[in-house]
């Protein structure tokens, strides 16, 4: 199964979206999908592009919107895997109302996020995620504002599956891809995706130096959500793994009686035609 498609990236060279590009790829490989059982959806931004790279489905929704089409998508069809993604700035400033929702809502889609703590696309300004202090065109006296946590975002959104990776592991990232697939129910992965051209700070070499691995963590148990919480604080949201997943949740889906007897596109519509007439002349 090839997820490769004719389109070569443009990215800047080094940019660490090749390899999230990468890892999906692989990971839907693995998961023994095809490429018409695959959509990909995305928002704007350097990482926007992502839905033009892959061999599937795909839509390039507007800014911070990824998530609704997506939803959508799999609420009209739900044999289609549907993979979300877009970068900090579209899903935690313009798109953070539909993060936050979809987090809690449940459906079940994965949703990626490239987390550079930068705007790159629009030449390196100060991002949501970006941290206090980080000096840009936009904050040339660094930022005053606190960045957004992603990972204790999700946990206090009631996500029910949580992981973080970053694109120079790909071996790793490409493992919690499946994982998130695999989930009954949202999976949220926030990539740390250095942006080589604009930030200088969050570097390849800065996350192998800060980021801890859960693995590493003596008795981690990512099923246990008061336990995971804790590592959150103590290690300022930047581990690396599945930090938590529930195992029992029931998805959005799975809680509409008969929703997942036959996908919505296939059902027959059961309007009668008066009916539908009234209810169309009700909208003029
Ligand atoms: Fe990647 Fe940054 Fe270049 Fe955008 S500007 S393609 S995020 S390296």
């Amino acid at each position: 199964k090839d997820f490769r498609n004719n389109i070569k990236p443009n990215w800047c060279p080094g940019c660490g979206d090749f390899s999230v590009q990468a890892a999906i790829q692989k990971a839907c490989a693995a998961n023994g999908l095809e490429p018409d059982e695959l959509a990909v959806i995305t928002g704007i931004g350097c990482s926007g592009r992502l839905s033009g790279y892959i061999k599937s489905y795909g839509f390039h929704a507007t800014h911070g919107r990824s998530l609704p089409v997506a939803q959508g998508v799999k609420m009209a069809n739900d044999e289609l895997t549907v993979i979300a993604s877009g970068g900090d700035g579209d899903g935690f400033a313009i798109g953070m109302g539909h993060t936050v929702h979809a987090l809690k809502r449940n459906i079940d889609i994965t949703y990626i996020v490239m987390d550079n703590q930068i705007y790159g696309l629009t030449k390196g300004q100060t991002s949501p995620s970006s941290e206090k202090g980080f000096v840009t065109k936009s904050t040339p006296n660094g930022s005053i504002e606190n960045a957004i946590q992603p990972i204790r975002t999700a946990m206090a959104s009631g996500a029910t599956f949580i992981a973080q990776s970053v694109s120079s592991d790909i071996k790793q990232l490409t493992a919690i891809i499946q994982e998130a697939m695999n989930h009954k129910g949202f999976s949220f992965v926030n990539v740390f995706s250095p942006c080589v051209t604009y930030n200088k700070v969050n570097t390849y070499d800065w996350f192998k130096e800060n980021l801890t691995a859960v693995e590493d963590i003596e008795g981690y148990n990512h099923t246990d959500q008061k336990a995971a919480m804790n590592h959150i604080m103590e290690h300022e949201g930047l581990l690396k793994g599945i930090i938590y997943q529930d195992q029992e949740a029931s998805s959005y889906q799975e809680q509409i009686e008969g929703y997942l007897d036959q996908p919505t596109v296939k059902k027959e519509m059961t309007l009668e035609r008066e009916t539908f007439d009234d209810l169309m002349a009700a909208f003029r």
